[in-house]
């Protein structure tokens, strides 16, 4: 077989673009015939050529070689006596072994040749060939293989790089979105599914305006329709979308940052046809403006009660100073102290404390219109604000509703707590014209109240200036003024209304201000019971009146009784009893000789403890009373719990006698309720003869007030009372103070 050698284009041999490692850049050839001079033949002309080259001669050993390497083609003779082509092209096929055959055969018979090509032979050659064209042929399937190859190569990246984006794209933690030139998605991620609960399909085709929230639908619309039209590049925009749980349906706001640009048309393409497509993403940032609300509202506002803080106030009543001055109004000031309120928190603890004020300050609230600001000024203070009010009155009214809402006792986990307050008030322009002076007044009228026996409100007028700074003062002379006793002990006398004898003396004190002259208890005893000094003051107290009470009674006045107060404060201690047990042996006074005034607050408590103390007490002989009865809450259903033996109906009943018939009335009941319950009633602040003979009508046993003489010293009490001396009426009144 002759082979017409001709010089080749070297051009022709292929040339990939991308080589991989082994590949030459002519191509790899493997050459299987039988027939070995003819391989040998076609080795060395493409080995001339620069082609890496290889044979052998038989099909076995072809399937063998092709195992291990890759050939860009196989030239192939199809009649070989082991393993023929047709088998060779068979393993290509199933081993999908990345090669092309070309068949070179002496057959001419077509079919051999067509089942070849049926099997995935690229082309064939017919033996003898002639040079020329069996180059040709092999540089073209070369070519075509590289081509393939690169493309291949391509549709793989490609490939790869698209489920690298779409993974990318959904699992953004941003929803992303395209929008058409209707404003409708046309594209969305995975994402809207776990953010809003829709699923991707039910957003398609639909405007975006579908799922924003009702409030910004009018931002949303005018947003997107210039979404477009902007210069901007990237527009940005915080929205409420609303979300929908796929379970049950219900929707909830959610707050979302929106970002939008135009797709340019070069990215798309696009013929034009298809205008301001927009390219969206939204974040979810709820979380961040919950936040950022919440840091807001803890800002201005006191977390345990949920109102309004100091700040906060202060913001509003600014503001409403200026409106007030503008359009010539009033506005009012409260200042609102919870009685006794430290004694609850310290005998109940700090988390019954907190469900108290908790609920004082939602009963406070109910009290107020939608425009008033009710704040928690600290600890138990509340301060309120009212706008626009007409008149004092107005105010006085507000202070009232809200005293009055507190009455009802508070059930603070099975605890029946009862609390009042202190309302001072101020009213703009005339308690003062700035934040400052407003709230600093409306403080000093709640002073005022404090120290008059609490439970109520006041107006707060020029003259009270100046008591706080006395107050600030008291504080730190206080602790002074009993190590060089300036607190002196004075006794008024009560008087048996049947026989107009001495019956007792109520032991009062008195403080000998180096400065301020003589105070009255009304005025420190509530600041020694805000520092505590008040045990001190209650223990000497006791100490020293029942040394002088005691030495009485060796001297002509035998079982003159003796009644002490007793703040709350003290009676809470864990020692009290055994302090009470104390002072008396230590002074050897008769328990049965002494009774001991408390307040109604402290019983309205319900506590065990209380009334275990109180028995543990009375056990001895010692006698309990009610001081003020009348003023707190004036509940009688406690009553029958302790072992309460006396009743002292407050002053201002007895003093409002004569001219109100409310007050006659209220007394008679207290009065006769007691005998009910077998009490002793004493009436305080008797001050008048009609006062004491209509007392003394009503079965009221003992009196006390300045009609049978002031508190003074005990050496007075007993002169101006010799033992067994009967007062007449006439006298009493002569004696008694005018
Ligand atoms: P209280 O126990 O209700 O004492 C009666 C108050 O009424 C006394 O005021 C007394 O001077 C006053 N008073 C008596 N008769 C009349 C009257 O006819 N007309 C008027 N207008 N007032 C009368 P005082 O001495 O200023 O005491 C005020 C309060 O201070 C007492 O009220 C008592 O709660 C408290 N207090 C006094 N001494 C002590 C004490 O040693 N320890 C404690 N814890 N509290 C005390
Ligand atoms: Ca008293
Ligand atoms: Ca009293």
């Amino acid at each position: 077989m002759s082979a017409v050698l001709k010089p080749s284009n070297r051009n022709s041999a292929a040339e990939g673009s991308g080589k991989k490692p082994g590949e030459t850049r002519q191509g790899r050839i493997l050459v299987v015939d039988d027939d070995q001079r003819l391989a040998e033949s076609l080795h060395s002309l493409l080995s001339m050529r620069g082609y890496v080259v290889e044979m052998v001669f038989g099909g076995q050993a072809a399937i063998r070689k092709l195992g291990a390497t890759v050939y860009d083609v196989v030239l192939l003779d199809l009649v070989m006596p082991d393993v023929d082509g047709h088998q060779v092209l068979q393993h290509i096929h199933s081993a999908k072994l990345n090669t092309l055959a070309i068949v070179v055969s002496g057959e001419s018979a077509i079919d051999h040749v067509s089942q070849a090509l049926r099997q995935g032979a690229h082309d064939y050659i017919k033996k003898p060939y002639v040079a020329d064209e069996l180059l040709t042929t092999i540089s073209n399937a070369i070519r075509k293989k590289r081509l393939e190859d690169s493309h291949g190569e391509m549709q793989k990246r490609l490939t790869r790089s698209e489920r690298l984006h779409r993974f990318l794209v959904n699992n953004s933690p941003d929803i992303i979105f395209i929008l058409d030139h209707n404003g409708c998605f046309s594209f969305i991620n995975n994402k809207v599914e776990s953010l809003l609960g829709y699923t991707r399909s039910d957003l398609l085709g639909k405007p975006v305006t579908a799922i924003v929230d009702a409030e910004d639908q009018e931002k949303a619309r005018y947003f997107f329709e210039h979404a477009h039209t902007s210069n901007d590049s990237e527009r940005a925009i915080n929205m409420a979308l609303v979300s929908q749980s796929p379970n049950t349906g219900e929707s909830r706001r959610r707050h979302f940052e929106l970002t939008m640009s135009t797709i340019s048309d070069d990215v798309l393409e696009s013929d034009g046809s298809e205008r301001y497509e927009i390219y969206g993403t939204a974040r979810d940032i709820s979380d961040q403006i919950e936040a950022e609300e919440f840091i807001n509202f803890q800002a201005y506002h006191d977390i345990l009660t949920r109102l309004p803080n100091r700040a906060l106030f202060k913001d509003r009543l600014s503001v409403a100073i200026t409106q007030a001055h503008r359009n010539q109004e009033k506005l009012a000031v409260m200042f609102i102290d919870l009685d006794r309120f430290k004694v609850i928190n310290d005998s109940l603890g700090h988390t019954m404390g907190d469900r108290l004020l908790q609920s004082v300050s939602q009963r406070l609230l109910s009290c107020v219109r939608k425009g008033d600001t009710l704040s928690r000024f600290g600890g138990d203070e509340f301060t309120l604000l009212l706008p626009d009010i007409k008149n004092e009155s107005t105010a006085l009214q507000v202070a009232e509703k809200m005293l009055e809402s507190i009455k009802t006792p508070f059930d603070i986990a099975g605890h029946e707590i009862y609390i009042g307050a202190s309302i001072g008030i101020a009213v703009y322009p005339d308690a003062g014209d700035d934040i400052e002076a407003l709230i600093k007044n409306a403080d000093i009228a709640m002073y005022r109240i404090k120290s008059s026996g609490k439970n109520g409100s006041i107006l707060f007028n020029a003259e009270m200036n100046g008591s706080v700074t006395r107050r600030h003062s008291l504080e730190q002379d206080l602790r002074r003024a009993l190590q060089n006793n300036e607190l002196e002990i004075c006794y008024q006398p009560l008087v048996d209304t049947v026989n107009t004898n001495l019956y007792g003396v109520e032991a009062l004190i008195r403080w000998n201000h180096p400065r301020y002259g003589r105070l009255s208890p009304a005025e420190f005893i509530p600041i020694a019971e805000d520092s505590r000094l008040i045990v001190e003051i209650d223990r000497q107290t006791m100490r020293e009146a029942c040394l002088h009470v005691g030495a009485l009674h060796q001297k002509g006045h035998p079982g003159l009784r003796l009644s002490i107060n007793l703040s709350p404060v003290m009676v809470e201690r864990e020692d009290f009893v055994q302090q009470i047990f104390d002072t008396l042996e230590a002074t050897a006074f008769p328990p049965e000789n002494l009774q001991l005034e408390i307040t109604e607050g402290l019983l309205l408590n319900d506590r065990r403890d209380i009334v275990d103390k109180l028995l543990h007490l009375t056990q001895t002989g010692i006698t309990l009373a009610i001081d003020d009865f009348g003023t707190g809450f004036s509940s009688l259903s406690y009553l029958h719990k302790f072992p309460i033996k006396t009743l002292k109906i407050d002053r201002s009943f007895v003093q409002k006698l004569h001219h109100d018939a409310d007050d006659a009335c209220i007394v008679s009941a207290i009065v006769s309720m007691a005998q009910g319950l077998k009490m002793n009633i004493v009436a305080e602040g008797v001050e008048h003869m009609f006062q004491f003979n209509y007392l003394r009508s009503l079965g009221c046993n003992i009196v006390q007030g300045y009609l049978f003489g002031e508190a003074t010293s005990l050496n007075d009490v007993v002169i101006r009372y010799p033992y067994g001396k009967r007062l007449a009426a006439g006298e009493s009144q002569a004696n008694g103070p005018g």
